[in-house]
């Protein structure tokens, strides 16, 4: 097996940022051109606290889709898990992320799972707190102590691009709310969806989500518990099965750890009890998801065996 070094991390970045050409940036998030095309950088962090990283590391990008990790987890500690999936699904689903067709064709009270626009929609609709301000206020308490990272902020001009780009999460919204799925202030639910979308990250913040969820359920700073670890559990599974849109199958098999990406490029990997890994690399493919970053997680997953499911050498021959 390889050992796990820096040196090591970088040769894993050089194989793979050619796969970069394959991608494209998304072009609607401010900051995002084409000079960063081809940036890819990687942290991994173990639960023994060792702290490994390669590559483009320092740029901060827009958690996007990683985000609906933090709301589903938010969710859960406010609700439970039965009442959170009465609203939401748990099966993945083989169309787009932000898909519309879904919601009518097959089960008009709920979307499929939190891991797509509606069913993050949904959940965010859950989280509780008297105004956007506070639910959202609360999602930052619990995600800067995770990351153990109390300056991670909003960018303003990424929460303006999300509203100003949001007419199709509107009406995945407003079509939930015409099924009875959403019952709360649907303007309220989008807000705090594009607010959740607008954090900027970078790798190592990442990385340390994926600890946190491949560790346990107290603050690596402190003792306090943040929530229960039968939730942790949930939450891996939902991204085993749905965390890397309609290609979470091909990184099932490929991979086989929990991993979530977001249009920005972001990936989080977490294997548990072990490490948790923050990617960044910002051309994505046609399904949203970062093909440098993809094919680093599958170059990690291979050569430091991490596949949960057993090893490509251990096929009982
Ligand atoms: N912010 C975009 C949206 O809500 C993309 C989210 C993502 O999949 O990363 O559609």
């Amino acid at each position: 097996m390889q050992e796990l070094t820096n040196d090591y991390l970088e040769e894993a970045i050089e194989d793979s940022r050619p796969y970069a050409a394959n991608g494209d940036v998304n072009m609607n998030i401010p900051e995002y051109d084409e000079t960063i095309k081809d940036h890819l950088g990687v942290s991994i962090i173990t639960t023994n606290g060792e702290c490994y990283a390669a590559g483009d590391t320092t740029q901060y990008v827009p958690m996007q889709s990683t985000s609906k990790i933090i709301g589903l987890m938010v969710a859960l500690q406010d609700f439970g898990k039965d009442r959170v999936f009465q609203t939401v699904g748990m099966e993945p689903m083989g169309d787009f992320f932000n898909s519309i067709s879904q919601l009518e064709s097959y089960d008009t009270s709920k979307p499929f799972n939190p891991m797509i626009n509606a069913g993050a929609i949904a959940v965010a609709a859950l989280i509780k707190g008297k105004d956007v301000e506070t639910r959202f206020e609360r999602y930052m308490n619990f995600l800067r102590k995770i990351t153990n990272h109390d300056q991670l902020e909003i960018s303003e001009e990424v929460y303006k691009s999300e509203k100003a780009n949001g007419a199709r999460n509107r009406s995945l919204a407003y079509f939930m709310q015409s099924t009875g799925t959403l019952v709360t202030n649907v303007e309220e639910a989008l807000d705090l969806y594009y607010r959740m979308n607008s954090v900027m990250m970078r790798c190592e913040d990442f990385a340390r989500v994926g600890l946190f969820l491949a560790k346990g359920d107290y603050n690596p700073e402190s003792d306090e518990r943040l929530i229960p670890a039968h939730h942790l559990r949930t939450v891996k599974a939902i991204i085993m099965s749905s965390g890397m849109y309609n290609s979470s199958g091909h990184y099932a098999v490929e991979a086989g750890f929990p991993c979530k990406s977001g249009v920005s490029g972001s990936i989080i990997g977490t294997i548990p009890g072990n490490m948790g890994v923050g990617i960044v690399g910002p051309a994505i493919d046609e399904k949203g998801n970062s093909t440098a970053g993809g094919a680093l997680i599958k170059k990690l997953s291979q050569d430091l065996e991490l596949n949960m499911f057993g090893l490509e050498n251990t096929d009982g021959r």
